[in-house]
């Protein structure tokens, strides 16, 4: 009934729109629109390499395993760090942090003094996304979804932007505003949604309702639209991760066999959801269409949170010097000014590093992080000023989380408290199959998720910004297509400038972070 609704409705909204925000370029010899194939990309949120493997394996997931056999598969390296607001902001720019400006949900960094937080939106992207590119070549998005996108662009297309929201009591924002019309009343993002202990049912349900109305509304713009680019984003299995892994892991501080009894097997049931869906989007797949399955990041098990502030207060001394991260504590900026500035922020840095090199396990005696970054090495660009100065990746089952000094100084809480609940956390291998007429059958290939906007403009014939990171993986096309997927850059470096939003909107935007567990 749904569709029914949404088709007689989206009729005259394309016809209303039907090439808003083109503009003519002259000056680029293009293929006609009916030779080039369109792109299609799926991506799930969080999906794992590991996970994909095991079931694949096992027979679980055929969809997937289709891709595996007749396309290409591989690991996809997600950005630094690997927070899903950097990470898709990446995906739909093909740039680094530093070219684009977002490192995470929160804009400014939190000194642990209480003062009106400020995030980011789609406003603060500093770097045209594969829609401004297309849009002034002509062609057409349809955009489904995508975190951080909300305020949706007036791009030459359609969008429904994804969480976190910038309106009030809205579930999204649309392009073109007549969308609401027909999808206003649907609900089908994750919206407030988290899951103490005892709402497992509730959130269970929520996740599956979500994602089958969002599938529904996904469809039929996929099949009513006139588009070049298509691109949907599913974040059940986000949200199932962090919230339900405890229950399929033995080694899990939190496992319960009477509750994993009950549901240890739907973080399998979410995987299984994802390679149903994307059964739908392969079986409408038409001549040269090329189809993308990505995620913007990996997951693992979260046994153990540190508190950041308590590390900071031993490590340094003091914990006023240096600013931590949203939800993240792992990316830390030196905070330091005055006579001696430089001096301090060397001496501060160097202690920094040394205090995490040596992060042991007091239990086990072993090293507690995995890698460890200084800004110059990671990032390039514009906005590198924005970012931290030192970030790391612990190793699998710690997480930083930068929470209140404490009088015991304490650094470990054994298993994540149960009412934050958040069991699973994110690895920076994500995924990407490659799937198509163009694409080379059964290769292995590995790729970045700044390859993933160059691929799309490529594929389409369009010239990608001169500034853009990232390239096309050549080895996971055919012979006969390799030609076809040779990047070429245009004269515009893709830098725009941020505009930014209201003061007023942070309120909103913050009660939704809170909600599912982003911000404390
Ligand atoms: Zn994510």
């Amino acid at each position: 009934m749904l569709r029914r609704f949404i088709l007689l409705g989206l009729a005259a909204v394309f016809a209303v729109f039907p090439g808003c925000g083109e503009k003519e370029r002259g000056d680029v010899v293009k293929r006609p629109r009916e030779q080039v194939g369109r792109v299609v990309v799926v991506g799930f949120d969080g999906l794992s390499p590991v996970m994909v493997d095991k079931w694949v394996k096992e027979g679980k997931l055929p969809n997937m395993a289709r891709i595996i056999r007749e396309g290409t598969y591989g690991e996809c390296m997600t950005v630094l760090p690997p927070s899903s607001a950097s990470a898709w902001t990446s995906a739909v720019t093909g740039v680094n942090p530093g070219k684009h400006g977002i490192y995470g949900f929160l804009k400014e960094l939190d000194k642990g003094k209480k003062r009106p937080a400020v995030f980011n939106t789609s406003r603060d992207r500093g770097f045209k996304s594969v829609w401004d590119v297309m849009s002034e070549y002509g062609r057409r998005a349809c955009v489904v979804n995508i975190p951080l996108s909300s305020p949706a662009d007036s791009l030459n297309g359609v969008m429904i932007a994804g969480f976190p929201h910038t309106s009030e009591d809205q579930i999204a924002h649309y392009w073109p505003p007549e969308l609401e019309k027909y999808l206003g009343s649907y609900k089908y993002d994750a919206f407030r949604v988290t899951c103490a202990k005892g709402q497992e049912e509730k959130f269970l349900r929520s996740m599956e309702d979500i994602s089958g109305r969002r599938l529904d509304v996904g469809l039929t713009l996929y099949d009513e639209g006139d588009w070049d680019l298509f691109w949907i984003v599913f974040t059940f299995t986000d949200r199932t991760q962090h919230y339900m892994w405890k229950y399929m892991d033995e080694e899990h501080p939190l496992y319960d066999p009477a509750m994993s009894e009950a549901y240890g097997d739907r973080v399998e049931w979410a995987y299984k959801r994802a390679d149903a869906f994307l059964g739908e989007f392969m079986k409408r797949l038409e001549g040269d269409d090329l189809l993308l399955v990505m995620s913007d990041h990996g997951f693992g098990p979260l046994y153990y949170i540190i508190n950041t502030r308590n590390f900071l207060q031993r490590t340094l001394g003091n914990t006023e010097d240096v600013l931590c991260a949203d939800f993240f504590g792992s990316k830390f900026k030196i905070d330091v000014s005055g006579r001696n500035a430089e001096e301090k922020y060397d001496s501060i840095r160097k202690r920094l590093i040394e205090g995490l090199e040596a992060f042991e396990d007091p239990e086990t005696g072993l090293k507690i992080i995995d890698s460890i970054y200084v800004k110059e090495d990671i990032y390039e660009g514009p906005y590198v000023g924005k970012g931290p100065d030192v970030l790391c990746l612990e190793k699998p089952g710690y997480l930083f989380f930068s929470l209140q000094v404490t009088p015991d100084l304490r650094l470990f809480d054994r298993g994540p408290s149960p009412d934050r609940a958040f069991s699973g956390f994110h690895r920076r291998m994500g995924t990407l199959f490659m799937y198509g007429k163009a694409v080379a059958a059964g290769r292995r290939v590995d790729a970045r998720i700044i390859d993933i906007t160059p691929t799309i403009l490529t594929y389409l014939g369009v010239p990608v910004p001169a500034e853009m990171d990232g390239s096309v993986p050549r080895a996971a096309f055919t012979e006969e297509y390799k030609d076809r997927v040779i990047l070429v850059k245009s004269e515009d470096s893709g830098y725009k400038k941020p505009t930014g939003l209201g003061s007023q909107d942070w309120q909103k935007i913050e009660k939704q972070l809170r909600a599912v567990g982003y911000i404390q």
